[in-house]
């Protein structure tokens, strides 16, 4: 699955240089042109990184890292400054995940950057997975719905790990089978169907619908919202 990258940028020369250049280097792309909307798409869409430049309409981008660093403190950020710009209030924020870079600027630069902080993220361990409210620590393995304590078999919750690990995105039953189970062929069952429905008997309760959401003839994807 290629990483998706989140391009917030309002020159639409640097937004079109940018969304062709990486994805000829075999990123996804997606863009938004002021801080307001890219906001809304870093906080509610799956990205792996954002591209952010700081002098935005809307919301500036100083504003935009900070809400960022403060909902989704793990999603690496490369900020793209001009030379003299505002840097020593960036540096100010607690920015593990911030890397900056001065225009004008190489594309080479650029996903040379990418690269290095995706694997930095994909390094940095994780300890609590949370969403629609179910959390679950990696380290102690203890899973918890709205605050109580929800008991899994091993399967059951590697599988809900690795659709919350993905959450938004849609993972096919042979994604699955290959990730959980270890299965590079279809071994022609519905185990994961199966297994599915012991996540949402488990994790559900009257009036609360478990989050894992069912895609016609594709797979299954852990939702996104709160
Ligand atoms: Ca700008």
């Amino acid at each position: 699955m290629p990483d998706r990258i989140l391009v917030i940028e309002d020159e639409p020369g640097i937004v079109d240089f940018l969304e062709r250049g990486l994805a000829a280097q075999g990123f996804e792309v997606a863009s938004a042109t002021d801080g307001t909307t890219g906001a809304e798409k870093a906080l509610s869409e799956p990205v792996d990184l954002v591209v952010l430049d700081l002098m935005l309409p809307g919301r500036s981008g100083l504003d935009v890292l900070t809400a960022l660093h403060q909902a989704k403190p793990m999603l690496p950020v490369i900020v793209l400054t001009a030379r003299d710009q505002v840097e020593d209030r960036i540096t100010g924020l607690d920015a593990g995940a911030v890397d900056y870079l001065t225009k004008p600027f190489s594309l080479g630069e650029l996903a040379a950057r990418i690269r290095a902080q995706l694997r930095a993220a994909a390094h940095t361990p994780t300890t609590w997975l949370r969403g629609g409210d179910v959390d679950v620590n990696l380290i102690t393995r203890e899973v918890r719905r709205d605050g109580e304590i929800v008991r899994l078999s091993t399967t059951e919750f590697e599988l809900l790990v690795y659709l919350m690990r993905n959450r938004g995105r849609v993972l096919s039953r042979e994604q699955i089978l290959r990730v959980v189970w270890g299965y590079d062929y279809d071994p022609g069952t519905n185990v994961v169907d199966v297994y599915v429905g012991y996540l949402r008997r488990k994790l559900g309760r009257a009036g609360f619908e478990v989050p894992i959401v069912t895609v016609r003839s594709v797979g299954y994807r852990f939702d996104a919202r709160d």
